[in-house]
């Protein structure tokens, strides 16, 4: 029920709700008027924010999610929440009123000692919340709910509202009625030049911080001064937090290539008619795509629309945050996953008051409250890391569609390997192609060799590093440039293993391998995290045999270290990345000349653009080839696209080495050529035998739980269940079978698979059956 005081409540609040006990948060979906049976209604307690969260195009998104993905409505409409959730429900004591009738000599005299404490400690407080009574007495819980029981304290459901604080700082302005440059020859007399100096910096910047007086060698007490002569004023601003606040505007003015010139038009046509329509800009790595981007979204802005841009890893936004802060200033915030709770608010308050109309950011970006959508631009399209692996496992791109669709506005997918689906259906009309076959200032794609290692073996060469490609490491670092190496993390298996009885260590929670990590000599468990101390003698025959391998990147180091003494080496991977802005550091050093060598996981393929580059190497193309996942081929493929043109960006000829086991599988041979047509033909013609999406869809399901026979009891009786409906053919429904990992955190995974061609009418069957497993896993696409 609304009540009265809150009767400005419409579609899409927050509120705060009662539900048993507690308060939470829920969402106003939908208003009626007339009267109903009120009995078994309870009122809506507050609003969380002053306004509506929720816009009507925002309710409609939610609402096509939970559709689409069988998610329910409150699971799609928290993916527009920054952090998740709002409030955070707590409990309250204070004193009773009862206990006021009772002597608490008397009444505590047999009590344990920590009773009379908690006690005291709450009257002092008059009310106090359970976490902060649990920071001062952790095993407050037992001693509460005795006291409540006796009626000495009484207890209350609360909220609080998370999510970071405004952040509020002191500084200095010019104070409003002082006018410092009429009075100037007054100031000299009065002020040291020190001073004046700095009161000139105060008129161009307008308010300076107190913590950065240092910088202009001022003290407080000087500002003080200042003050008193009624020349500056001191006042708290609410300020917003950026962590990319130093990367200033500078304008370079660049003449499009005819290339480029001709896709933009495309897309400025659309915007100007301000209709839907998708594009998928099929560009060959280094022909200028990002260019089009920040001029797309250059033609909206000044129609007044906002923008989205979407990239693929949060890590790597560096160079193309760059780019769009150089192009556009200010208007471009930044969002991902590393943000602090306080900066992302910040930076969605900036959208939702139009004061940002450009948001760049990894998936979760697509959530952004902008006004005015205009162009949504999805850089690196067939990038995995655009879908979302924990519910509601959705595609970024999917939900880009849709709130285009809803804003009338343009969609924009970049790729130098599209994924199959999307240049499928843009084959099929689904969406405008636009075609770019050339690298800016004809810089050429670089050479390809592969080197074929079952050949290396042969020769009795067990280096990681083959003889290929030491050569051309030593050629081009004796020419003073730089090159890459890349490889795959699950490559030159990381475990633990005996060589007398053949043991390998696994985590106790999960059916995985333990990994060893040289750098604190521990062994790690990447699915839970559980780490413990490298043994020393193996845990099942006690036998001193027992091998450590370094993690992959850290082991090819060594080997390179060993083969090209003095040889500067930048290693980027999940070890040296983890702090924040830590990858964007390491690029920027690479770029800079710093290091003569980048040794990474995938990370390193992406997004940089170091014109001194000649030589790029993959140490395995194989590895992904094996992974249990219908696109393995494609990833493959896409890595050494990308991974080969970071080689000769610049004016000097690339080259470019692959090392393979499997050197005719299609994916690499037409990876290493950039052939996307022919891999693209390919793999089509497997997808259309085997169908495989395009030409079906798959709903994958995982049945969890902690003993494995009950996993699959639940598991076969879903799928009984799934059968009944009666709109499946037997060869519809895969499984139930184990998952390819067994078990993760000690829960044991079953897996079932629904491939079919007809999806929509059996999304609605499940979505009733759906209601009654809620915990099981649901993956659409
Ligand atoms: P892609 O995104 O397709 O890999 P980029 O947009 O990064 O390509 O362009 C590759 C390089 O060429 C970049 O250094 C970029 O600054 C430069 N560049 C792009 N367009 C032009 C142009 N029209 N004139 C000159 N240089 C350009
Ligand atoms: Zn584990
Ligand atoms: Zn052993």
């Amino acid at each position: 029920i609304i009540p009265e005081n809150l009767s400005y409540i419409t579609l899409g609040f927050r509120v705060v709700v009662p539900f048993g006990g507690r308060k939470v948060e829920g969402f106003v979906i939908d208003v009626h008027s007339e009267e109903i049976e009120t009995d078994n209604l309870k009122a809506i307690i507050e609003t969380v924010d002053d306004v509506p969260w929720f816009d009507e195009h925002m309710l409609l998104t939610s609402r096509w999610i939970s559709n689409y993905y069988l998610s329910s409505m409150a699971e799609a409409m928290r993916l527009f929440i920054p952090g998740k959730t709002s409030i955070k429900s707590s409990k309250v004591y204070s004193v009773d009123d009862n206990a006021a009738k009772i002597d608490p000599k008397e009444f505590f005299a047999d009590k344990p000692q920590e009773y009379v404490k908690i006690y005291e400690y709450i009257k002092e407080q008059g009310t106090s919340e359970l976490t902060a009574i649990e920071r001062k007495f952790p095993e407050a819980a037992k001693a509460l709910n005795y006291l409540v029981s006796k009626h000495m304290l009484t207890v209350n459901a609360a909220f609080t509202r998370t999510g970071a604080k405004p952040l509020v700082r002191m500084g200095v302005k010019i104070a409003e009625d002082s006018r410092p440059f009429q009075l100037s020859q007054e100031l000299k007399e009065v002020f040291k030049p020190i001073q004046l100096c700095f009161l000139q910096e105060l008129a161009k910047q307008e308010f300076i911080l107190l913590s950065d007086l240092p910088k202009y060698g001022i003290t407080r007490a000087q500002i003080k001064k200042m003050q008193q002569s009624g020349v500056v004023a001191v006042e708290k601003r609410q300020l917003t937090r950026d962590s990319y606040a130093h990367l200033a505007k500078c304008e370079v003015e660049r003449v499009l290539t005819s290339e480029q010139l001709s896709a933009l038009g495309k897309i400025t046509e659309v915007l100007e008619k301000r209709q839907y329509a998708s594009f998928l800009l099929h560009g060959i790595t280094g022909s200028g795509k990002t260019e089009v981007y920040i001029e797309a979204v250059a033609k909206a802005r000044a129609s007044g629309r906002t923008a989205i841009v979407l990239v693929p890893e949060i890590a790597l936004t560096g160079q193309i945050v760059g780019r769009f802060r150089r192009r556009f200033g200010g208007d471009v915030t930044v969002l991902h996953s590393r943000l602090s709770a306080g900066e992302r608010q910040d930076a969605w308050q900036k959208m939702r008051e139009g004061s940002a109309g450009i948001v760049i950011g990894a998936r979760s970006a697509i959530f952004s409250p902008v006004p005015e959508l205009g162009l949504i631009v999805i850089d690196e399209e067939h990038e995995f890391t655009y879908k979302q692996e924990e519910t509601p496992r959705y595609h970024t791109r999917e939900i880009a569609f849709t709130r285009a669709r809803l804003a009338s506005a343009a969609v924009v997918m970049g790729s130098a390997t599209p994924s199959l689906e999307t240049y499928y259906t843009a084959s099929a009309g689904k969406h405008i192609l636009l075609t770019m076959l050339n690298r800016i200032e004809a810089a050429c794609l670089p050479t390809v060799h592969i080197v074929d290692m079952r050949e290396e073996l042969k020769k009795k060469k067990r280096s990681v590093i083959s003889q290929p490609l030491q050569k051309l490491l030593l050629e081009t670092l004796s020419k003073g440039e730089q090159a890459v190496i890349l490889l795959n993390r699950r490559e030159y298996a990381t475990f633990v293993m005996c060589r007398e009885c053949g043991c390998v260590i696994k985590c106790r929670h999960c059916s995985t391998a333990l990994v060893y990590h040289s750098t604190d000599s521990s062994i790690r468990c990447h699915y839970c995290g559980y780490t413990q101390k490298a043994p020393e003698t193996c845990p099942n025959c006690k036998s001193f045999y027992i091998r450590f391998f370094g993690t992959g990147t850290q082991k090819v180091e060594e080997e390179l270290a060993a083969l090209l003494p003095g040889t500067r080496i930048a290693r980027m991977d999940q070890d040296t990345t983890s702090r924040k802005f830590a990858s964007d550091r390491i690029l920027q050093d690479f770029a800079a000349g710093e290091q003569d060598i980048l040794l990474g996981t995938q990370m390193v393929a992406k997004g940089h653009d170091v014109p001194n580059v000649t030589a790029v190497g993959i140490i395995t193309a194989d590895s992904i080839l094996n992974l249990p996942d219908f696109r393995a081929a494609e990833r493959v493929f896409a890595l050494l696209t990308q991974a080969s043109g970071r080689a000769g960006r610049g004016h000097k000829p690339g080259k470019f080495i692959v090392q393979t086991y499997n050197p005719e599988h299609y994916a690499i041979k037409a990876g290493a050529d950039q052939d996307y047509h022919a891999f693209y033909t390919a793999e089509l013609n497997n997808g259309r035998e085997l169908l495989y999406p395009p030409f079906s869809n798959i709903i994958k399901f995982v049945i969890q739980a902690e003993d494995e026979r009950a996993a699959w009891h639940k598991a076969e009786e879903f799928a009984r269940e799934i059968r009944r409906t009666g709109k499946f053919s037997p060869e519809e429904l895969i499984g139930p079978f184990a998952s390819a990992i067994v078990k993760i955190k000690d829960i044991y995974r079953v897996n079932i698979l629904i491939k079919t061609v007809k999806v929509a009418e059996i999304k609605c069957a499940l979505k009733d059956i759906l209601k009654k497993y809620n915990d099981i896993i649901v993956d659409v696409d």
